[in-house]
């Protein structure tokens, strides 16, 4: 298997156990190398292994520093997101926060996108502000129009395609062109794709974060998140900042995900089909104003989508014109759809958006009237006839049936 592999065939053979006589091939191959410290035999050893690692061998010297599970798992992600190098952290929070912190310092200012994952928001209110690092969320819709919002101290450019909530597409080469320009890191979010779907490093990012919470792990019962980078000079900051602050994760939750991932791109696939054919129902119905799903034809992202992105998933928003009782009892009746967060497990979940969330969204203003409810499902795996059913049984419960 060689790094020109696809996809597909990479992520069944990526981070197996070196091939004894007989091997164990379920689930991985490989265990959960449970550790807090490595034995070095003699002296020698350990002073032959530090010289190694100094010159960028991915070697095992301590627990907190992954062993050969976070490393197997390091490589999937690099082989995702075509990275020469992955980070691993606790949670998709914890990578944003690590990348931010490992790249910026005080006197800084971070432009971000106003469609970006919320709590980056609360981070940039506390965290960054605590430390001199200042934030301008703006429309990221035309890079041009960017231009006003930079400052001499400008350092990160931080985006996420298609964004959250609303699965706003941008359009990532003329991003990165502007970033190239004013000499920004572009760093973006890319758990929508989780390198399956889209893969921003290809389209001129320099720092994609994953969290693998979602799609990769794939299954709802872990936490994990990835920075992935190509630019040795990157690398290095962030190698050494992450060490500085201590990220790690357990090698039970990197086992869990390496075995998620084998099915990424099956489970994407199905997650994609089944969303397009519920975009097919809710279109059809008077209470659905929009249907935010950059895989949908009418989408307003639906041209960069086709241009940019390999694939699709189960994620989708949609506006409705009902009351907010309606939309309660709507959301309520739902049957196979669980009310939570998150996404990108096998389940179908449900989220009744707060429109606050969405006020400073521009997006929003140009897509969706003030009145409407937006909803965000996740489209799980189930039988697609059945979630159909389902969501016509609760718009009929919640009075808005056509
Ligand atoms: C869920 C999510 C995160 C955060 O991941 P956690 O593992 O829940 O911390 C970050 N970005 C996006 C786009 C997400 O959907």
């Amino acid at each position: 298997m060689s790094s020109e592999s696809s996809i597909h065939t990479r992520l069944q053979h990526l981070g197996m156990a070196p091939c004894d006589a007989q091997h164990p091939v379920a689930p991985v191959g490989l265990p959960a190398v449970r550790t807090s410290t490595v034995k070095f035999n003699t002296v020698e050893d350990l002073e032959d292994t530090y010289k190694r690692k100094s010159r960028g061998e991915r070697l095992v010297t301590y627990g907190r520093m992954g062993m050969e599970t976070h490393a197997a798992l390091e490589d999937i992600f690099c082989a995702l997101e075509g990275g020469r190098r992955a980070f691993l952290a606790s949670s998709g929070l914890g990578a944003i926060s690590m990348t931010l912190l490992s790249l910026l310092s005080a006197g800084d200012h971070l432009l971000a996108a106003d469609c970006v994952y919320g709590p980056v928001g609360h981070l940039a209110d506390t965290v960054l502000r605590r430390l001199d690092i200042d934030a301008t969320f703006t429309s990221a819709k035309d890079p041009q129009a960017l231009e006003q919002h930079l400052k001499p101290n400008t350092k990160i450019l931080y985006v996420e395609a298609p964004g959250s909530l609303l699965m706003q597409m941008l359009d990532m080469p003329a991003l990165a062109e502007f970033a190239r320009r004013h000499e920004l890191i572009l760093v973006t979010d890319n758990t929508w794709g989780s390198g399956y779907a889209y893969r921003p490093l290809a389209l001129g990012a320099d720092v994609s974060i994953v969290a693998g919470t979602k799609y990769v792990a794939g299954h709802s019962d872990l936490m994990l998140g990835a920075v992935i980078a190509k630019d040795p000079a990157l690398i290095k900051t962030i190698d050494t900042n992450q060490y500085a602050m201590g990220f790690s994760i357990s090698a039970d939750d990197a086992w869990l995900a390496i075995r998620g991932v084998r099915t990424l791109p099956v489970r994407m696939e199905q997650h994609a089909r089944n969303a397009l054919a519920v975009c097919q129902w809710l279109a059809r119905q008077a209470a659905v104003k929009k249907i935010f799903h950059p895989a949908w034809r009418d989408d307003a992202g639906h041209q960069l989508w086709k241009r940019d992105c390999t694939g699709s998933n189960g994620l989708l928003s949609v506006a409705l014109d009902m009351s907010k009782e309606q939309v309660r009892t709507f959301v309520n009746a739902l049957e196979l759809f669980g009310i939570g967060y998150s996404w990108g497990g096998y389940e179908s979940l449900v989220q009744w958006v707060d429109s606050g969330s969405l006020r400073s969204h521009a997006y929003f203003d140009a897509h969706a009237r003030e009145n409407v409810q937006v909803v965000r499902l996740h489209i799980g795996l189930e039988s697609v006839d059945d979630i159909i059913a389902d969501l016509h049984q609760a718009l009929q419960k919640a009075g808005a049936l056509s």
